[in-house]
């Protein structure tokens, strides 16, 4: 039994892909799904630019807008692999969500744009997975057309993100040029058939000076290739799993999604890099995988799943142990046994009542209300998992309640919301009358709220926008803080008391920092 719960979990990856819109996300999962027989024809993910709506549009407000507001978790096997990749919400819907499901992930893949490089959004998730010290593969797209040059990008993420990098394949040629990836490890060139993309030839080869090269590729392409490999042998960073394990260090992978191309190449080395499932650090301790007490914690609720039953889901990440149908569980926080009735898990695209479940998993739990992000629960023990932290919103309002009758309903549905972790909500405390701001990754969960409370606490509210783009918590010691609260302007309380300074703009936070040089300011709420 111990066995087989072990060898279960160590089958298992769980890992999220971070990248910036466009740059070939839904593309690459469609691919990874591909492989594991999970979907059986590509483009059916999610009818983001179709009229067809994926099942993971639950929403009102995502079918309305045919995108994705929520992330889901979509699951598939591939050899001996079970694999979990959690999606992160990318556009108009980038969201709280989307830092927070990183917390479920083991490992993490960023995908890059070969002629974008690093932007903004894979800056931000980048940071969050950093915070948290998992392994970071990087997959950099679009080779089939013309991008920036590969060791421009290497220096762009060291400079940009403050990674080390190690090419796994190297590209020869790009754009019209693309003739394929060579992998430094097994020294098998994959051949790039532009007519055909997804029929790679392979060639295993001795290594980059292999004389069947020089029949395979043209001279000056192969020429630049030796040389490139040579300086990357020479100059480039040595091969160190241990620093990959520690996320100081990110294997990097070429290819083209669209095509179908390194696509496989990048999935197996993963399955052999990425860790299986790790423990979480609890008030009790590290809690390890194998444990055989079940344990998990909620990174996610999703409402309105069905809008009929008003129901949501709480996505729990499974830390230890095993799920088994129907079992007992302690609920932590309200100190509560519950019986875990008919979770779902998610494979691509349909959601299945699951039998049994093991760590790295994650299970969607039906969740009358009793759920908050972060929540535990544990088989027999009781201890709870680290609290989940907030991270800056970028988009803030004030917000109230147009018909003061509702007053009662709209302050219960704020709090609701609050809790599930749609919306962070700030109370000014320097100002005269006191102000409920709202905050937001996206501006979309403006919508979403506004939605939510007419839908579901039946009160119409009013949002009145504000310039800050930023929010900063800040510490340090009493009598610097008290200066602080008593000068600076625009300060805010979170829900839980802590100090929340708003800024327009990074240089109006630059300046605060300036003058009060002995406090810290804080991108989360974990202050760290
Ligand atoms: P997402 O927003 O990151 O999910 O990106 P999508 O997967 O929707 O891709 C964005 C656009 O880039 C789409 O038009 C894709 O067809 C295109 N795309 C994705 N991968 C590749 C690739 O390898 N090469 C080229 N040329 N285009 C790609």
């Amino acid at each position: 039994m111990g066995n087989n719960l072990t060898e279960e979990i160590n089958s298992r990856k769980t890992f999220a892909i971070i990248s910036h819109p466009d740059a070939g996300k839904t593309t690459l999962t469609e691919k990874l799904l591909y492989f594991g027989g999970a979907i059986r024809e590509a483009g059916s993910i999610k009818g983001k630019k179709s009229s067809k709506h994926a099942t993971s549009d639950w929403m009102e407000i995502e079918k309305q807008r045919g995108i994705s507001v929520t992330s889901s978790v979509m699951e598939f096997q591939y050899n001996d692999h079970h694999i979990n990749i959690l999606d992160t919400p990318g556009h108009e819907d980038f969201s709280e969500d989307t830092y927070r499901t990183l917390t479920a992930a083991d490992s993490a893949t960023m995908l890059i744009d070969a002629a974008k490089g690093v932007e903004a959004q894979t800056e931000k998730l980048f940071k969050v997975c950093s915070m948290r010290g998992i392994p970071i593969f990087t997959f950099i797209n679009k080779l089939d057309r013309q991008g920036r040059d590969p060791f421009e990008l290497m220096e762009e993420m060291e400079n940009l993100l403050g990674i080390r990098s190690y090419p796994m394949n190297w590209p020869i040629g790009m754009g019209m040029d693309f003739h394929g990836i060579f992998d430094r490890q097994t020294n098998r060139l994959e051949i790039y058939n532009p007519t055909n993309p997804s029929h790679v030839e392979i060639k295993e080869t001795t290594g980059p000076e292999d004389p069947i090269l020089d029949e395979l590729i043209e001279p000056s392409l192969l020429e630049q290739f030796r040389e490139e490999i040579e300086l990357l042998d020479v100059a480039g960073d040595p091969y160190d799993e241990d620093r990959i394990i520690n996320g100081e260090l990110t294997p990097v992978f070429f290819g083209s999604a669209i095509s179908n191309f390194g696509v496989q190449n990048f999935l197996e080395h993963f399955l052999r890099l990425a860790p299986a499932p790790v423990g979480r650090e609890s008030d009790e301790g590290y809690i390890h995988p194998d444990r055989q007490e079940f344990s998990g914690f909620v990174f996610k609720i999703q409402a309105n799943m069905n809008p009929k039953h008003r129901d949501r889901i709480a996505f729990l990440r499974i830390t230890s142990g095993k799920y088994s149908q129907a079992m007992h569980v302690n609920h932590v926080r309200i100190g509560k046994s519950m019986r875990l009735a008919q979770p779902t898990q998610f494979l691509a695209q349909d959601r299945n009542i699951i039998q049994e479940a093991y760590a790295g998993d994650i299970i969607g739990l039906y969740d009358p209300g009793t759920f908050r992000i972060g929540d535990t629960l544990v088989e027999k023990s009781n201890f709870q998992f680290a609290e989940m932290p907030h991270f800056s919103p970028e988009h803030f309002a004030v917000i109230s309640v147009k018909d003061a009758m509702k007053h009662k309903s709209f302050e219960k549905g704020l709090q609701q919301l609050t809790e599930e972790g749609a919306v962070q909500l700030f109370h000014t405390f320097n100002r005269y009358p006191e102000q409920q701001i709202i905050g937001v990754v996206g501006v979309l969960q403006f919508e979403v709220l506004e939605y939510r409370l007419k839908n579901e606490y039946h009160a119409d509210i009013r949002l009145e926008r504000l310039p800050f783009s930023i929010a900063r918590w800040v510490d340090g010691e009493n009598s610097e803080l008290e200066q602080f609260k008593k000068r600076q302007k625009n300060l805010t309380l979170d829900r839980d008391g802590r100090i929340v300074a708003l800024f327009d703009n990074e240089f109006q936070m630059r300046t605060a920092q300036d003058k009060y040089p002995e406090l810290t300011f804080y991108e989360n709420s974990f202050l760290k």
